[in-house]
């Protein structure tokens, strides 16, 4: 056999599949296929090496939301890179891009939070709160508060402590987690789990499992509710409008702090700076990533609300905690370049009044075909729920997840980039996605509704 000719997509599926091993994926399996490989984007599109281009109908991971190869980006990075490559912020040490962008974050954050702890993504911002939040409880000598609240089917990372308040059983059941300490209930999943109940109802029965948890285990054991205000990788989750502000009326009344999970939600997603302003709901810490660079460069974080900061650092004393790449120059450049185009271009505000509603409302008719049993969408983050009967919310007579693996495929040949989470489908789309292509969007999903309908009946799963 003559080897694969060089800078051919033979070639890079060749080196892929000899030496590299992919995350969230069954590598033996992916390898006798063969990957796809991207090797360009532009605006809203990917391109493969062999030319097909694809809308990124997830902003790859839930990072490009600015739309891909912006200029500037990658100009505020070389000039960064060139200046200062690359230094410390531990050590009595800091760089004008960390300081500016700590104070830009402050600027665009809900009332009351004024400091931000950098990461290198989300994962680690999750792992910084289980700490920052311990160490909090015993700064201000309550030591004894170190549980956490999480729910089932939420993601918050893959590190040991994200993975673990992160509620996905698959993960849980590699390596040996969760580890101690944290307690999981119900998510506000209505379409799924809140049978006869109304959603609103629904909403509040799972706001009292979170009530019910922290009064098991003790009000005086239980530090923080940990929660994405919308679950993405568990499925494009909106809760009920009543879920979010009794779950916050019931930490305060325990005495319990919230933390928000917005490593998609936080820079605009829901058409707010934060999710949690969608919510209506004021939490103590939140957790970002993705967005803030526009996925351009590896950086996340905490931003860290007043009675914290003031729990951690009013008193003295070092928070024994850090990253090699805590306010990386080239991360901090690239997320101050991001800022720059989401304010000059005033993008948190399309996503609330221009393109997230012409989206949502095309997207939201698409309950109409028959496969279809709900269509949710808040800002530019929505999913599609798969079903052979509407009414009664059913599940197809194939293994979980079947149907939705069918359509994610149909997508992928018809030239849009969608998730299959379950048997439902999830999108979340650049900021600068135009009417146009929005417009395109929505033709090719009822392209892929269609064929995938047609396939599920020749198959007999309805
Ligand atoms: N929290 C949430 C809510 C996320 O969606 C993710 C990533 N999808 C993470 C944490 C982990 O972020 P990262 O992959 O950057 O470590």
């Amino acid at each position: 056999m003559s080897a694969p000719i060089a800078n051919s997509t033979a070639h890079w599926r060749a080196l892929d599949a000899a030496h590299h091993i992919h995350p969230f994926s069954d590598t033996k399996a992916l390898n006798a296929e063969g990957a796809r490989v991207i090797t360009r984007a532009e605006g809203v599109h990917i391109f493969d090496s062999e030319g097909k281009s694809y809308i990124d109908g997830m902003s790859g991971l839930w990072c490009s939301a600015v739309g891909h190869g912006r200029g500037a980006i990658v100009d505020a990075i070389a000039d960064q890179l060139r200046q200062l490559d690359y230094y410390n912020t531990f050590f009595k040490t800091t760089h004008p891009g960390v300081a500016e962008l700590a104070a830009a974050i402050a600027q665009v954050a809900p009332p009351g939070f004024q400091r931000t702890f950098f990461t290198s993504g989300g994962s680690e911002a999750v792992d910084t709160v289980i700490r920052m939040v311990r160490h909090y409880w015993a700064a201000v000598g309550k030591p004894s508060k170190h549980i956490f609240i999480a729910r089932r089917n939420a993601y918050h990372g893959s590190t040991m402590g994200g993975a673990s308040l992160g509620g996905m059983k698959p993960m849980h059941a590699q390596g040996g987690l969760p580890i101690p300490g944290i307690i999981h209930v119900a998510q506000p999943y209505w379409w799924g789990e809140g049978g006869d109940m109304s959603p609103e109802d629904f909403g509040l029965w799972a706001a009292q499992e979170v009530a019910r948890a922290i009064d098991a285990a003790g009000p005086e054991n239980v530090a923080a509710f940990i929660g994405e205000p919308i679950q993405g990788a568990g499925g494009v989750i909106i809760p009920p409008a009543t879920y979010w502000p009794e779950v916050q009326k019931i930490c305060r009344e325990r005495d319990v702090l919230l933390v928000s999970d917005e490593v998609i939600c936080g820079f605009g997603r829901t058409g707010e700076w934060f999710g949690c302003q969608y919510m209506g709901v004021e939490p103590d810490l939140i957790t970002f990533a993705k967005g803030v660079t526009s996925g351009t460069f590896p950086l996340g974080g905490v931003i860290v609300g007043d009675r914290v900061a003031e729990g951690l650092i009013g008193q003295g004393g070092e928070f024994h905690h850090g990253y090699t790449y805590s306010g990386h120059p080239g991360g901090c450049a690239a997320a101050l370049a991001t800022l720059k185009i989401m304010h000059e271009e005033d993008l948190v505000a399309r996503v609330k009044s221009d393109i997230g509603p012409y989206l949502q409302s095309r997207w939201t008719a698409l309950a109409e075909h028959p496969l279809v049993g709900e269509a949710r969408m808040v800002g530019l983050i929505g999913a599609l729920e798969l079903t052979p009967d509407k009414a009664r919310r059913a599940r197809f007579a194939a293994e979980e997840g079947t149907v939705g693996l069918i359509a994610r495929d149909i997508s992928f040949r018809e030239g849009l980039v969608m998730r299959a989470v379950r048997d439902s489908l999830i999108l979340a789309p650049p900021f600068t996605l135009s009417e146009g292509e929005a417009d395109d969007l929505v033709a090719i999903v009822g392209r892929v509704l269609d064929a995938t309908w047609a396939e599920v009946r020749a198959r007999g799963l309805v």
